[in-house]
């Protein structure tokens, strides 16, 4: 549309009417349709977050909707504004630089709300002895980002780490710092978590054909739902052979035949063996155990919620699992892992970063520290199994 006036001669203005060919009003209608077509996308997505996502989801859904209503609001308005002025034939400005801009502010906002992730707080037990040990220790959290705090006890051998960083990274930091490390609770940092479970490993088949071992293999899991999206586990295993040892939920909560019982491994899915990503949902990979029978394992999991194994099983295989990779027969089905050695039932948890009693780990010996770590775990850190079982 032309809205330029002509400029005459001698400092003449001839005011020429506008001509308003059809096209105009169809561009203003295919503006507010398409202002339209966008709001209702928008909406969707926010429906969605709305219904499937945690209480951070259900935030910026609800950034969404208000967006995606003021959005066809505006739009509305806008529409009618310009339809008006093309009608009355005036000149411009038609052109709109504020919708736009508020759009592109709130959609942000609406973005970064959603990558807001919930802080956590891990409690480790880390073997220190000195005060270079405590530098050691923190120079290696100063180094983390996602670290919000951390809290160093030399007497109670006690880490406290707040903030997003997985947990797993944080251990194999630590230990990477030589020292033995075990994580002792985890929980949110404020509010509720949303779930947690423990799964001790009170059933022991002897494989056939395998020396006995000197004391009976034994093992804890915990389990921690942080939000919807991610769960931690640490497990702890102590008096199995040394090497790789597949771990994996299994389907039913049934050890009356030990691993027998609890059917193969957990997967809502249907699909084949694999890691943790693509594979069965209950697949864990494996847990290392050092030549003293001593392993454990800190994951994080985005595919396991909390409330969905408990009342399944966990079991630790006697080899260890490859990942669906080979081409044994067994590999698609449980990762070639071998018969189950320590089965246990996912229960409930009831209480979660219950302190320890400090004299607990001051009574352990260096030699035998790992053992007694364990059991200072299984002793305070839970409610006992049974007590679960039956509330
Ligand atoms: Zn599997």
């Amino acid at each position: 549309m032309s809205t330029q006036p002509l400029m005459g001669g001698a400092q003449r203005r001839i005011a020429i009417p506008v001509r308003v060919e059809p096209k105009v009003f169809f561009a203003n209608e295919r503006t507010f349709l398409s202002w339209l077509n966008f709001s209702i996308l928008l909406g969707g997505l926010a429906v969605g977050l709305m219904n499937f996502g945690d209480k951070v989801g259900r935030i910026s859904g609800g950034i969404f909707t208000f967006v995606a209503l003021s959005a066809m609001m505006y739009a509305l308005i806008t529409f009618h504004w310009r339809a008006r002025k093309i009608r009355n034939r005036e000149a411009g400005p038609y052109d709109d630089r504020f919708g736009p801009t508020v759009l592109c502010m709130f959609m942000l906002a609406a973005v970064v709300v959603n990558f807001y992730h919930t802080p956590f707080k891990t409690e480790f037990a880390v073997s220190m002895s000195c005060d270079s040990c405590v530098q050691d220790v923190s120079k290696v959290l100063q180094g983390l980002p996602e670290v919000q705090r951390f809290d160093i006890d030399l007497d109670q051998q006690r880490v406290v780490v707040e903030g997003t960083a997985p947990p797993s990274r944080l251990s194999r930091l630590l230990k990477d710092t030589g020292r033995t490390v075990i994580v002792r609770g985890q929980g949110v940092v404020n509010g509720t978590h949303a779930g947690a479970a423990v799964c001790i490993f009170d059933m022991y088949s002897h494989p056939a054909g395998t020396p006995k071992p000197k004391r009976e293999p034994k093992g804890l899991a915990r389990l921690v739902q942080i939000d919807n999206q991610t769960c931690l586990i640490d497990i702890t295993v102590e008096g199995l052979s040394p090497g790789k040892h597949g771990i994996a939920i299994h389907e039913c909560g049934d050890i009356s035949n030990g691993c027998e019982s609890t059917g193969g491994h957990y997967n809502p899915t249907e699909v084949d063996h694999g890691d943790m990503e693509k594979g069965h949902v209950g697949d864990l990979g494996n847990v290392e155990v050092d030549k003293d029978g001593w392993g454990d394992l800190v994951l994080e999991s985005n595919r396991i919620k909390v409330w969905d194994i408990i009342g399944r099983s966990m079991v630790v295989a006697a080899g260890a699992e490859d990942g669906g990779k080979s081409s044994a027969p067994e590999s698609k089905i449980n990762g070639n892992s071998g018969p189950g050695i320590l089965a246990g039932i996912v229960a409930r948890r009831l209480v979660l970063l219950k302190t320890q009693k400090p004299s607990v780990l001051a009574r352990a010996k260096p030699c035998g520290r790992k053992l007694e770590l364990l059991e200072a775990v299984v002793n305070c850190n839970i409610v006992p199994v049974h007590c679960i079982l039956h509330d």
